[in-house]
């Protein structure tokens, strides 16, 4: 058993790691425990639930200067039912705890309210509880889903064989674009370049960062055909979830940089400041898209149904050994290896 190091300094992902040693438990009816998007359990021979929670923190998830109480909930529900949509899951259920500073009104909770319900009734999903509490200083909102898959359905990080294709649903960048929009007022050299992005452009991208979407029918179509081996959401950022995927099913990946899904208003964006939009795709968090792998015979049933559902899901690259590690092809045909670049809360910035 690993003791805990009184005086270390925290490190998130470490942390999680020696918790998981430490505390986490499975018995017969855990499918999964600690250690994928959401856990899941087994509640009678038809049936999986799936059940994931999510804290946020004033100044930490978000920032109020920015963004407005009613997208801060959207945003937290959505981000919630991501995690169901990477698990194949349809979303049924959710818990609301919430601390307040004296400050807030009450009807600044209900703007917090009304954007989570917004966000659960486009996919019906109905709150039953949660709890209230004072907060000494900032807002904090804790949000837990329950969904369900049919026994033996579920997506799982684990699973990815190697050949197997790499596909991602939507476009990548979008809400890492939009972010430094909003953020614009203070860094004013940027502003003046970013003038030039048409309102269109700069709405669509802001819309992405604010009011993402949770890819819940993707994830239930290839949870109920079987298409998929193995399923992440974007959270992070493609390479640091991508890592994660690769970690948890013991393979390594190969991204083709051109075949990044690349929206037109975030390569506008780019090259108004002179960015590089792979870069937004790459390593930009919060698309809220899901990153997963499918088996070569699975293919053209997947580019099918996707076509006749109007999903959009793009190959990106391929499964490789694990020694070969997560590598990334330029367009001119070199390789270089992808370093795992994902936000990580308690790292202090220097
Ligand atoms: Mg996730
Ligand atoms: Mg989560
Ligand atoms: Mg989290």
């Amino acid at each position: 058993v690993a003791r805990p190091k009184a005086r270390r300094t925290l490190q998130e992902f470490a942390l999680i790691r020696t918790l998981q040693r430490t505390f986490g438990q499975g018995g017969p009816s855990i499918v999964q425990g600690m250690g994928d998007d959401a856990a899941v359990v087994a509640a009678n021979p038809k049936t999986w639930y799936i059940l994931t929670t999510d804290l946020l923190a004033q100044g930490v998830h978000f920032d109020l200067r920015t963004a407005s109480l009613e997208s801060v909930g959207y945003k937290a529900a959505m981000a919630n039912l991501s995690d169901l949509a990477a698990m194949g899951a349809t979303p049924r259920y959710c818990l609301v705890s919430l601390a307040a500073p004296s400050g807030r009104t009450e009807n600044d909770i209900h703007q917090l309210y009304r954007g989570m319900m917004r966000a659960c009734r486009r996919h019906r999903v109905r709150l039953i509880g949660g709890d209230t509490s004072g907060s000494k200083q900032g807002l904090f909102v804790n949000l837990t889903l329950i969904g369900t898959t049919p026994r033996g359905r579920a997506l799982f990080r684990r699973g990815a064989r190697i050949g197997d294709s790499v596909y991602v649903t939507g476009t990548l960048g979008d809400s890492r674009a939009g972010l430094s929009l909003l953020q614009e007022p203070k860094r004013k050299a940027a502003r003046q370049r970013s003038t030039r992005l048409p309102f269109s452009r700069r709405r669509m991208l802001i819309n992405r960062h604010l009011y993402p979407t949770a890819r819940i029918q993707e994830g239930c179509m290839l949870a109920r055909y079987r298409l998929a081996s193995a399923a992440i959401d974007l959270s992070d950022g493609l390479s640091g979830d991508l890592h994660h995927l690769c970690e948890q099913s013991h393979v390594g990946a190969e991204i083709e940089l051109a075949a990044l899904p690349l929206s037109p208003a975030c390569r506008a964006f780019a090259s108004c400041l002179n960015a590089d939009p792979v870069q937004l795709a790459l390593s930009g968090g919060e698309d809220y898209e899901l990153l997963f792998t499918v088996p070569h015979r699975n293919q053209p049933r997947l580019e099918h149904l996707a076509r006749v559902r109007g999903f959009r899901m793009t190959a990106i690259g391929r499964i490789t050994a694990r020694r070969t590690g997560v590598m990334v092809k330029r367009p001119d045909g070199t390789r270089r290896s992808l370093p795992s670049i994902s936000y990580e809360h308690f790292r202090r910035v220097t």
